[in-house]
């Protein structure tokens, strides 16, 4: 089903404003079920470039769905997701939408990077290969200058020193940082943080939020963070989106959220962390 709504940012750009105050990505009515289970319900969430949007929520309500979709890892059931007002799964031609091939949603995903909970590094590579593989074999950069890239974002994380070693002598914190300098090389518009420092022991924690937060400072790219560090969330958040059951349920700035949570659920959801 292709929404309306979706269909009128396709028409180009928006007539309210110019082209850098609109989304950067748009869920319209985004609804996912497994089955008969709905995991999603008619999500409507805009992203602005260079936001920064902490997902908070109950296990289970649908959050890393959330991030996959936009990922393509998970195709909505119904509604439009746009980047930079394309549609991810279908394309525009002679007018009308029809379900975009492989190079399309490929072009639109490359805006996109994600890192996810358990690092899902490559352990046959070294930690440099981890991070030059996808911009040598997907965006065809040069070898050399694909390196060069990839040291400067090692750098960035503090790992300059890890790259001729192998993931499995990296401590979880330092395999963290690396997914996330392997996200940074493509440099993508937003970057999706599913839940980053979760599977991490609670010493290492605070070198990865450490990293997330110098990125998020840099500015300009948007982020999606779903979390359970709500400390973490209020220091860097611009906007903190509340998910239960599927859907949203309340989201508004950091300190308007914690300190005023005006339905029952969020209110019980934020006492289980006082
Ligand atoms: P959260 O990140 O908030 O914990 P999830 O998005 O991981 O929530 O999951 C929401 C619900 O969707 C869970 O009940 C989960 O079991 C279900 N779910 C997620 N992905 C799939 C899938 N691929 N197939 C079946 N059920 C799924």
């Amino acid at each position: 089903v292709i929404e309306r709504d979706g269909l009128s940012a396709l028409q180009g750009k928006s007539p309210a404003g110019p082209e850098t105050s609109s989304p950067i990505v748009r869920y319209r009515k985004v609804s996912i079920s497994f089955g008969d289970h709905q995991v999603l319900n008619e999500i409507d969430l805009d992203i602005t470039p260079g936001e920064k949007v902490a997902v908070i929520g109950p296990s289970g309500s649908g959050k890393t769905t959330l991030a996959r979709i936009l990922m393509t890892l998970e195709e909505p059931t119904s509604g439009v997701i746009e980047v930079e007002g394309e549609p991810l799964w279908h394309k525009e031609v002679k007018g009308r939408l029809v379900r975009a091939d492989e190079k399309h949603l490929h072009r639109v995903r490359s805006k996109i990077g994600m890192v996810f909970q358990h690092f899902n590094l490559f352990p046959h590579m070294t930690i440099l290969r981890n991070v030059t593989e996808a911009p040598i074999h997907v965006l065809k950069v040069p070898k050399k200058e694909a390196r060069q890239k990839a040291m400067e974002m090692l750098d960035k994380v503090g790992l300059a020193d890890k790259a001729d070693q192998y993931p499995a002598q990296l401590s979880g914190g330092q395999k963290q940082r690396v997914a996330i300098a392997r996200a940074l090389v493509m440099q993508p518009k937003v970057m999706l943080f599913d839940e980053p420092t979760s599977a991490l022991d609670p010493e290492l924690v605070g070198e990865v939020l450490k990293v997330i937060k110098d990125i998020a400072l840099e500015g300009e790219m948007a982020m999606l963070l779903i979390t359970h560090e709500m400390d973490f969330a209020r220091d860097i958040a611009d906007r903190v989106v509340f998910t239960d059951g599927g859907s949203i349920v309340e989201q508004g700035p950091p300190r308007q959220l914690f300190e005023n949570p005006q339905s029952d659920r969020l209110q019980a959801f934020l006492s289980r962390f006082r």
